[in-house]
């Protein structure tokens, strides 16, 4: 059995004062799903609020191989060398605890790991994207509220999740490897309008006309594609996560990003309209965790959602039926 949680002013105080067992112990209770644990977690993350909000949050995408763990250990580091300190997270609705290749796990960044001021925490284990989503966001808090002063979000280019990592930080990093033309198809439209800063991986030794060519042709598609806020023109940079080279002006573009932000009046409003969007979105997964709960709604949904597969039923019919469920009839 694990050992019983600490009482809540002893979890608050812990976090603040950044004990990292205590704060370990925070993000169990957060990750947790029982209902119980839900509502200290609640009160626990309400408390710590005011100290939340502090720190840079940065997203870094790529696919996998192009060097995310390299780049944020090495990055990682230089931040720390700076008198940082730096929380990593990561988003991967595919991970387990159990096996495959888990995000933000230590074993991928070896030098940081060893690091007293980083804290590195793998990615929730598996579930809807919706709910790790949500427990990577109170983990963020739970980091800032225990001194971190930057948070580093990982995920792998799949999916949705990128567009949730995306909407929990302040500049999103999207990384990119070596290699022009065939590269360039596989641009994703989307990607390109999340990214407020793309970074070419790899431009080391044998690979760096490769990399400065690659660099070259993303330039002239976000000149096409235009950038994500009209206060920035998304810039691409080439780096190696590997030697370090260039890792210095890439977080020197971060900075320059987050300050464009601010004087633009734009970081607020990010900041404001991301903690709307993630109270809705917390509703909604407690709306899917009430239907996954009770009997009495969950073993009607099959028949409903058959009907519907079958055109027996209108998808607004089947819509109101469900809501019917949950007593809420259209008057
Ligand atoms: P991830 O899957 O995105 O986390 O990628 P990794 O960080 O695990 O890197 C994948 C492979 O690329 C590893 O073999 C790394 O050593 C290599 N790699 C990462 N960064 C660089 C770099 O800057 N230059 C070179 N030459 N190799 C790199």
């Amino acid at each position: 059995h694990p050992a019983p949680l600490p009482a809540l002013d002893t979890l608050v105080e812990g976090v603040r004062s950044g004990h990292r067992a205590m704060l370990a112990r925070a993000i169990t209770l957060v990750e947790s799903r029982k209902p119980a644990h839900r509502a200290q977690a609640g009160a626990l993350l309400q408390a710590l609020l005011p100290q939340t909000g502090r720190a840079i949050r940065v997203g870094i995408t790529g696919v996998p191989g192009v060097g995310k763990s390299t780049t944020i250990d090495s990055l990682g580091s230089h931040l720390i060398a700076q008198g940082h300190k730096v929380a990593v997270l990561a988003v991967d609705p595919s991970s387990s605890r159990t096996g495959g290749s888990i995000l933000g796990d230590k074993t991928r960044m070896g030098r940081l790991a060893l690091e007293e001021r980083a804290f590195i925490r793998p990615s929730p284990a598996a579930g809807t994207l919706g709910g790790v989503a949500a427990r990577t966001r109170e983990t963020m808090l739970l980091c800032e509220a225990a001194g971190y002063d930057v948070v580093l979000v990982e995920t792998v280019g799949v999916g949705q999740s990128e567009t949730a990592v995306a909407d929990m930080t302040d500049t999103f990093l999207v990384l990119m490897l070596p290699g022009a033309g065939d590269e360039l198809q596989g641009i994703k439209k989307g990607i390109i309008e999340l990214a407020d800063i793309v970074a070419v991986n790899k431009a080391d030794g044998a690979n760096l006309p490769r990399a400065r060519a690659a660099a070259s042709e993303y330039r002239a598609a976000l000149h096409v594609l235009g950038g994500r806020e009209p206060f920035w023109s998304t810039p691409v940079l080439t780096y190696s996560g590997l030697t370090g080279e260039g890792i210095a002006p890439l977080w020197d573009e971060v900075l320059k990003h987050r300050a464009r932000s601010e004087a633009a009046g734009a970081f607020g409003t990010r900041r404001s309209a991301q903690q709307v969007k993630w109270m809705w979105t917390l509703f909604d997964e407690r709306v899917r965790e009430k239907m996954r709960a009770e009997p009495a709604l969950r073993t009607r949904l099959p028949a409903i959602e058959h009907a519907v597969a079958a055109g027996e039923l209108s998808p607004t019919l089947g819509a109101a039926k469900i809501a019917a469920l949950f007593g809420w009839a259209d008057s």
